[in-house]
């Protein structure tokens, strides 16, 4: 037990008369026989919460307590040791003792000097050693000196307590604020240890920044890099100059590789907009989305060219209503769909079609969509009849014979899907079909370098254009097929041919 100097302070609070034992501990068990009782731990403790401060400041006393409760080994309540002020700390008038916290530090490294300690609880290890306060404490607590890197990871902790507390709000004063603050902090280099650098890129999405709109934003900010804002839609995710190196500190992502989902879209898209647009990676996308969900103008897809990015195939634009017809007695219709019923059904049966296929597979595709590319527009092809471009998955690739005896990849047109089903039902045509390889065939074709291309026509609207290169291909092919008697099959009727 302690060694106490006031036994009457403690037979007031223990109502019995106290032996103190100290330095008699060899009479303990006699005293025990006698009918001593020793003072239970909880009590002992009790007595310790309530007089400690009135005795801490003697030495003999303190010592004797911090002797004490350093060979409990765990067996007191952490809670209730780390409330008794008993933890020195220096300060200016002297030595306060207090609860325990994790504001106590220990005096910093030399090294770490500059940090200044007046602000901050420094444990007087001339009272109470490290080692001592640690015996204390108990293992799973430890009293961490006073270093840079503890005094960051406390600040990042308020950094982002203050960060994530803006969560569910758009105070655009308060996203100031905090913008701005971590601003300051990334100039002063304060972000600079990795682990701090490493934890913000993890809440990106949360972090303010201002925006080149002039307004404050968490989520979606990527920087310009090269690209030019001079509309306003890309301005408004753009991080703005002044948050730049920032922004690049985070390695934040280029506004060049966003999809249509990361527009912030308010109002129509300007021309400005669109120009703005055209220098993403995704442009054409992001161009079929906005034409899809109405920010596009007619005036703009024309004046822009955009029209090949339009969802729809072609329609008549008409006022007209939907058809409607409506149900005037529902048994009749009942009593119809009975009798219908009751007559001979048209049953879907099994027929064995024979299918014509080349006997190794070939990208039929590659020749016509890789000569009939779009330079302008990625994955955009020209179709050999209107000459239109288009989306490559709006692009058929249509055999030019009927009847293919052999599978070449130059013996294909690359159509839109209208053309496409025009020179199918004039292929099917016997008339058209015959003149169109006729055409192909004798069409006195002077190889030089001056003409690029020409056009074969189908009939007296409907031309087919082909570059030099691919018509003399073509003619070539077709030209052997006969020589082995295998051209030209008009009239087989049965047996269809792909
Ligand atoms: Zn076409």
């Amino acid at each position: 037990m302690l060694k106490l100097t006031n036994k009457r302070i403690l037979e007031n609070f223990f109502k019995k008369p106290i032996l103190d034992t100290s330095e008699k501990e060899k009479y303990i068990p006699q005293l025990k026989e006698l009918g001593c009782e020793k003072v239970a731990e909880g009590e002992v403790f009790s007595f310790l919460q309530q007089y400690v401060s009135q005795y801490i400041h003697e030495k003999e006393f303190r010592n004797a307590l911090y002797d004490y409760l350093a060979k409990q080994n765990g067996a007191l309540g952490l809670h209730d040791v780390k409330n008794l002020s008993i933890f020195p700390l220096k300060n200016e008038q002297g030595t306060e003792y207090v609860p325990y916290s994790d504001e106590i530090y220990l005096m910093p490294a030399v090294s770490e000097t500059n940090i200044d300690i007046a602000q901050y609880q420094i444990l007087d290890t001339s009272i109470m050693s490290a080692s001592l306060a640690d015996a204390i404490l108990g293992e799973y607590i430890r009293i961490q000196t006073l270093s840079q890197e503890v005094l960051d990871a406390r600040e990042q902790e308020q950094r982002i307590n203050l960060i994530e507390s803006l969560d569910g709000h758009d105070d655009s004063k308060r996203l100031e604020e905090v913008a701005k603050y971590l601003l300051d902090d990334f100039k002063k280099g304060k972000l600079n240890p990795s682990i701090i650098k490493r934890g913000l890129q993890g809440i990106l999405k949360k972090i303010p920044m201002l925006m080149r709109s002039g307004e404050y934003r968490r989520e979606g900010k990527f920087i310009a890099g090269h690209l030019t804002t001079r509309g306003s839609l890309l301005k408004r995710i753009v991080v703005g100059d002044e948050f730049l190196a920032f922004a690049h500190f985070l390695e934040m992502y280029p506004v060049s590789s966003i999809h249509y989902d990361n527009l912030v879209l308010i109002d129509k898209v300007s021309d400005e907009d669109i120009k703005d647009l055209s220098q993403l990676d995704n442009y054409e996308d992001i161009i079929r989305r906005l034409i899809r969900e109405g920010y596009i103008s007619e005036e703009q897809l024309q004046k822009f060219k955009l029209e090949f990015l339009v969802d729809t195939q072609d329609s008549f634009e008409s006022k007209e209503e939907f058809p409607e017809e409506c149900v005037v007695n529902y048994g009749k219709i009942q009593k119809h769909i009975k009798e219908l019923w009751s007559k001979d059904k048209n049953r879907y049966i099994e027929k064995k079609v024979t299918r014509w296929e080349p006997e190794h597979a070939f990208e039929e595709k590659v020749y016509v969509n890789t000569m009939y590319r779009s330079k302008e527009h990625h994955g955009a092809y020209f179709c050999q009849m209107c000459g239109k471009v288009f989306p490559g998955k709006y692009i058929e690739c249509d055999q030019i014979e009927r009847e293919p005896v052999y599978a070449w990849k130059q013996m294909h047109l690359n159509l839109c899907l209208e053309c496409s089903k025009d020179f199918k039902s004039m292929r099917a045509n016997d008339d058209f079909y015959e003149k169109f390889l006729r055409n192909l065939e004798d069409l006195d074709i002077i190889i030089s370098t001056e003409r690029g291309f020409f056009d074969i026509s189908m009939d007296s609207e409907k031309t087919i254009r082909f570059t030099a290169k691919h018509l003399a291909e073509v003619r070539e092919i077709l030209k052997r097929q006969k020589q082995e008697g295998k051209g030209r099959r008009l009239r087989r009727v049965n047996n269809k041919r792909p």
